[in-house]
């Protein structure tokens, strides 16, 4: 019933994780289960039973075949360095192999206290739980390499943050859990045998085309390349939607190029580019417009760490992976622009492409208008001026002098406008999460056991790009009473 486990990361050296075994909660309950992501797993669903999936979502049941460990990981938080974090409340059950033969981590949030904890409890709340659900699956169907949620389980028992609230464990599927962080962890002790042992690792589960190359510095170097171009791609794509992740710790960046960690992440609603929502991110370091250059900064941190496998000459070694690092920018600004023209609806190429998607986004920023609404409503505009549209904008004379630019680009598409729409309405989305949905959706199910509003929720973020009947609240941004300027990260 449980697809089959290969363990891979629990056969490494023992001084990568700890082992153990989620610690049992009171009374699990199956809350939330995607069966789409398990049937890509390879579960058996004909023979599942909701109560054998809360014993194993849950940790009280260990599945056949999994080593429970917690990974071992270092990380930035905030540009302060922790030499040791690990998988506090996470636990690694194993690797399944899915149906479309690629490999993926099976793990448990909110499993109990490990040897990570550093006075923690563990545990995770209902709430936070399901936010990661909600908002890693609507990332998935928007097109952004993301963590997935498969499942997630009440615990019948309470945790305490601010307030009592009842307890859950999330079940996060990733292409692989090695973070920056993971590296850091073994170049903090000088560990050069362990850091090959990941960048293998990585290599074999994420870069396999690289494993061809015979020249090993030239491979590792590759690898920092490879997996700059992922996180270029990732991060042009959050800024395409708006996304704020808010907490991109060294420990919260995938090597695999997946989004993870959805703590106090939110989607921006009137655009600001110095849009920030974390309660915890004072500084506004990691406010929207930061996030390209946030990235740079934590793969320079990865570079660190291959350093002494690129060149035998140490020299060399930070020479070369210093280029490679200063290549990012170009590479950013190259995924950024294609993310634009997409949401644009220009399929070729001109070099006012850029200027034209800037002072696009100059005219949201002075018209205090919805990220979101703006994109989608230009599918509306692209014959005259839309007051769907124009009713976004609070002073509207930036955008009234841009849509004219805007059309005379479109005309040399040489492509009829319904075949524009189509394109615009394809790549950018009616509905998104809104943090006031999110929020409503996680108070009634932590509140009152009330998981209608998460499941409708669900249903509309499955299909964000279809304009849904009767769910049009579910597309505007919150009214001032509900907006939402502060996330937590409720661990
Ligand atoms: P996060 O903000 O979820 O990325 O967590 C940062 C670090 O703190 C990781 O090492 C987590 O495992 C750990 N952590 C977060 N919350 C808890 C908790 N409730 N109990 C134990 N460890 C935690
Ligand atoms: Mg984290
Ligand atoms: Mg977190």
């Amino acid at each position: 019933m449980f697809p089959e486990f290969t363990l891979r990361y629990a056969h490494l050296p023992s001084h990568f994780f700890e082992r153990f075994d989620p610690l049992p909660v009171d009374s699990p309950r199956l809350v939330a289960f995607n069966r789409p992501l398990a049937d890509e797993l390879g579960f058996d669903l004909d023979a599942f039973k909701d109560q054998q999936a809360a014993a194993w979502f849950s940790g009280n049941q260990v599945p056949p075949g999994a080593a429970p460990l917690a990974q071992a990981y270092a990380g930035h938080q905030f540009g302060n360095f922790v030499p040791r974090l690990g998988d506090g409340r996470a636990v690694l059950l194993g690797e399944v192999t899915g149906r479309d033969g690629g490999v993926r981590d099976i793990q448990l949030k909110g499993a109990g206290r490990t040897p990570f904890s550093r006075g923690a409890d563990g545990r995770a709340p209902l709430g936070p739980v399901l936010r990661e659900y909600l908002v890693s699956e609507a990332m998935h169907v928007l097109g952004v390499p993301t963590t997935r949620a498969l499942a997630a389980v009440t615990s019948g028992e309470r945790v305490f943050r601010r307030v009592p609230e009842p307890g859950a464990v999330l079940t996060r599927v990733a292409s692989s859990h090695l973070r920056v962080g993971t590296f850091q962890y073994f170049a903090a002790r000088g560990d050069v045998a362990a850091i090959r042992t990941l960048a293998d690792l990585a290599i074999e589960r994420h870069y396999s085309h690289l494993q061809s190359e015979r020249d090993e510095g030239g491979r590792y170097l590759a690898l920092l390349d490879a997996m700059q171009a992922r996180q270029a791609r990732l991060v042009a794509k959050w800024m395409g939607l708006g996304f704020i992740h808010g907490v991109m710790n060294t420990d919260n960046t995938s090597i695999s190029g997946e989004t993870i960690d959805y703590g106090p992440c939110a989607f921006m609603e009137r655009f600001d580019p110095q849009c920030v929502f974390s309660s915890i991110d004072e500084g506004g370091r990691y406010a929207y417009r930061n996030q390209p250059w946030i990235a740079q900064w934590n793969l320079a941190r990865f570079a660190e760490t291959l350093i002494p496998l690129i060149d035998d000459d140490q020299d060399k070694a930070v020479e070369k992976a210093t280029a490679s690092i200063q290549a990012y920018p170009a590479q950013y600004e190259a995924e950024w622009l294609a993310v634009m023209r997409e949401k644009l609806g220009l399929a070729t190429q001109e070099e006012g492409d850029q200027a034209l998607a800037d002072d696009l986004h100059e005219a949201m920023h002075a018209g205090h208008a919805d990220f979101t609404l703006t994109f989608r409503r230009l599918a509306d505009a692209i014959e005259e001026d839309a007051p769907a549209l124009l009713e976004l904008f609070n002073n509207d004379r930036a955008l009234r002098e841009w849509l004219p630019r805007w059309r005379e680009r479109l005309t040399r598409e040489a492509v009829p406008s319904d075949a524009i729409a189509s394109r615009l309405r394809a790549v950018n989305p009616l509905y998104i999460p809104r943090n006031h949905k999110v929020e409503e959706a996680l108070a009634a199910a932590a509140e009152h056991d009330d998981f209608g509003p998460f499941e409708t929720l669900r249903e509309v973020l499955a299909q964000p790009f279809t304009e849904q009947p009767g769910r049009d609240d579910h597309a505007r941004p919150a009214p001032p009473s509900e907006q939402v300027f502060r996330t937590f990260c409720g661990t």
